[in-house]
């Protein structure tokens, strides 16, 4: 089901409005890009910008997008029913979460990651004076709430909006140049930092790039979902680190090689240690994009 977005409607009826009074044409304070919903499924609906006399967006970039958003969905359930399954039912921990937990937290046995832990010990059996101890189970549960919460919102309903960066000449209600747009940006959510947002507003929709997107496949696909819905829903960062090679301080995303020195506390609200997480562990291998091998698992995983 397509119809014309709430917001163009309110728009239009303003202007015809003022129109029939006689009126100048009121300024758009908020001038936006995309005009038009979609319901894909009853979980998920798009907004786009309708383009006379094409088909747009095109089958293949819609069922990659329901693809993907599904594919999320399901992605950060099943990783928070496995980080359960150890941090609150005592399971031993399975070889995907052990080897996912080193490649995006860094979390290796006996590694007390520079002091943050006091215990590191895998599968340790229960003890009440571990209560409130920075241990292996502490940095699971605290994975764990994360992805419960991503669950709670990817699963209630997901609204994501069309980047069309070539076409859009209007982004959060200021003016941008088509022409000085990347055309492979992938995604973004709009002041998704304490920082860089203003007081008193919320955190924008993610952005996704559906023209860039639609060959990619659905966990990729949901890798990037879910990074931003780091962004929107937990406050995620893409915590930078001081990169040695020029003397300057890069987001710590996978596929760089300063991933690896990423701490541990900011791992646990880094967008992409929690995205290639769920991934992972929804596929039952580790996944990531590395600077030895970016694809296929950024586009292909
Ligand atoms: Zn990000």
């Amino acid at each position: 089901m397509s119809f014309k977005k709430p917001t163009t409607l309110l728009r239009q009826a303003n202007v015809a409005l003022h129109k029939k009074l006689g009126l100048d044409e009121p300024v758009d304070k908020r001038p936006r890009h995309t005009d038009r919903m979609t319901i894909l499924s009853p979980g998920v609906t798009i907004a786009y910008h309708k383009r006379k006399g094409e088909d747009y967006p095109t089958a293949q970039m819609k069922n990659a997008c329901l693809a993907g958003a599904r594919r999320a969905q399901a992605a950060v359930a099943k990783a928070a029913n496995v980080l359960a399954g150890v941090s609150m039912l005592r399971q031993k921990e399975s070889d995907i979460l052990t080897r996912t937990l080193a490649a995006h937290f860094n979390l290796v046995e006996g590694d007390l990651a520079n002091g943050t832990l006091s215990d590191n010990t895998k599968d340790k059996s229960f003890a009440l004076s571990d209560m409130g101890k920075h241990d292996r189970r502490w940095v699971i549960e605290k994975i764990r709430k994360q992805m419960l919460h991503l669950s709670f919102h990817l699963n209630t309903g997901m609204y994501l909006i069309d980047i069309d960066p070539t076409n859009r000449k209007t982004a959060g209600g200021a003016v941008v140049d088509p022409t000085q747009a990347d055309p492979n940006e992938e995604a973004y959510v709009i002041g998704h930092t304490s920082l860089k947002r203003g007081c008193g507003y919320r955190n924008g929709e993610i952005h996704i790039n559906f023209d860039e997107l639609k060959t990619y496949s659905p966990n990729s696909y949901a890798r990037v979902i879910i990074h931003e819905a780091c962004h929107k829903y937990l406050e995620a960062d893409d915590h930078e680190v001081f990169d040695a090679t020029d003397n300057d301080n890069h987001p710590a995303y996978a596929h760089q090689g300063i991933y690896a020195s990423l701490p541990l506390l900011q791992r646990l609200t880094n967008a992409d240690c929690i995205a290639w997480t769920a991934i992972s562990l929804y596929a039952g291998a580790v996944k990531m994009a590395t600077p030895a091998a970016y694809h296929p698992d950024w586009e292909n995983s």
